[in-house]
């Protein structure tokens, strides 16, 4: 196993094991990874910003500010809705993530840090993830 893989949370690792496995059988028996579990793998290129132990930090394909970037787990949590008690410690280590992003890249002037829980709020990848928006003024309401 890669340096990569190694350092990857227990699910992430399963999933990558059992995607090797079953080549060459017709049972599919795990889901196909997210885009973001392939990007963590390095599978699919992507500007990776900070990496953690837990987390990778990336630019966002479609930027929508000067600064837009996702701080992605590595573990894979669906959406926030599906978060458990036992990832507490993980969803507070994302938000200390994106203020570590923020402190290093200088962003004392402000940003804004979203997570789209579902289709009608405008979530696409069924990875969980937090924009962090930067380096223009931003509207209120958001929506
Ligand atoms: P969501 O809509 O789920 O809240 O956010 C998904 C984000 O992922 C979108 O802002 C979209 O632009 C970004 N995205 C989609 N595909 C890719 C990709 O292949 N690479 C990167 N870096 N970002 C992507």
């Amino acid at each position: 196993m890669t340096d990569i893989a190694s350092k990857m949370s227990y699910s992430l690792a399963h999933a990558f094991r059992h995607r090797k496995k079953r080549k060459g059988i017709t049972k599919n028996l795990m889901p196909e990874p997210t885009l973001f579990q392939k990007i963590i793998l390095r599978e699919i290129p992507a500007e990776i910003l900070l990496e953690t132990e837990e987390a990778i930090v990336i630019k966002d394909i479609h930027p929508q500010a000067p600064v837009h970037v996702l701080i992605i787990p590595k573990k894979l949590i669906p959406r926030i809705s599906e978060s458990r008690e036992e990832d507490a410690l993980l969803l507070g280590k994302l938000l200390l993530t994106a203020k570590a992003f923020a402190e290093r890249e200088n962003l004392s002037n402000g940003y804004r840090l979203v997570i789209n829980n579902g289709r009608m709020a405008g979530e696409t990848v069924p990875h969980l993830h937090i924009h962090l928006f930067a380096g223009r003024h931003m509207t209120w309401p958001p929506c």
